[in-house]
């Protein structure tokens, strides 16, 4: 009962996919508070982990999730490399040795990825970034997992708490990253970064959802 390792590659095509559909409206997004460049840099990095993942040999749960995490960080020059880097390093890391992945096992490690990228980037909840999708998220997953839901509900549930989380970045002042520089003027737009968390989840959930 779970993700195995054809869904969890069909998280990362999918990913690649809503990148690419939203690579202008993630661009339009950081035009506004940044420089207009995070569709861009999520489309250059996914493109090149696309082909990566296509080549593995070794169906592997884990190493797929480290080949993305480094072609993401060779490839992207912007902070949403390294960042997204630190996510799927961290998903890599928190399902080492594991050909299943369920409820519980997701819950860890995205709740896990989340701290890896607060710990890198020194953004609390709060601060207008990719930490405002993906906590909630975390937190939605393993509330599921507490109430013993089925995968599938705890997906859908992750997706809308990104969802909400993103659009709560709206009216908040930006404390990290380049949206920080301008100050008050950053509020009233919506936050690049947690535009495309929302997206991840939402590629996790139409993967795995599958995987039942
Ligand atoms: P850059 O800011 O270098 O141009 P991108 O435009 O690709 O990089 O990514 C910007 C996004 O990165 C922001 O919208 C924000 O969500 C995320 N981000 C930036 N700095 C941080 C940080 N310190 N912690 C978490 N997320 C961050
Ligand atoms: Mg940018």
């Amino acid at each position: 009962m779970g993700a195995g390792y054809p869904e969890s590659l069909s998280m990362v095509r999918g990913f690649a996919q809503a990148v690419a559909a939203n690579r202008e409206y993630l661009t339009q997004l950081d035009a506004e508070i940044g420089d207009a460049d995070h569709g861009i840099n999520m489309d250059r990095g996914m493109s090149a982990v696309v082909p990566k993942v296509e080549a593995l040999t070794d169906h592997d749960i884990s190493g797929l999730f480290r080949t993305v995490a480094m072609t993401l960080i060779s490839t992207v020059g912007g902070a949403s490399g390294p960042l997204y880097g630190t996510v799927f390093l961290q998903l890599a890391s928190s399902l080492k040795g594991r050909s299943e992945v369920g409820l519980g096992e997701w819950a860890e490690a995205v709740s896990a990825a989340v701290a890896a990228v607060q710990s890198r980037g020194k953004a609390q909840p709060g601060d207008k970034t990719m930490v405002d999708a993906l906590l909630p998220a975390a937190e939605a997953l393993q509330a599921a997992q507490a109430e013993g839901v089925p995968f599938s509900e705890g997906l859908a549930r992750a997706t809308k708490a990104a969802h909400g989380g993103m659009e709560a970045t709206i009216p908040l002042v930006a404390r990290r990253g380049r949206a920080s520089y301008l100050g008050e003027r950053s509020a009233g737009h919506q936050d690049p970064g947690a535009t495309s968390s929302w997206l991840l989840m939402e590629a996790a959930e139409a993967a795995f959802a599958k995987g039942k």
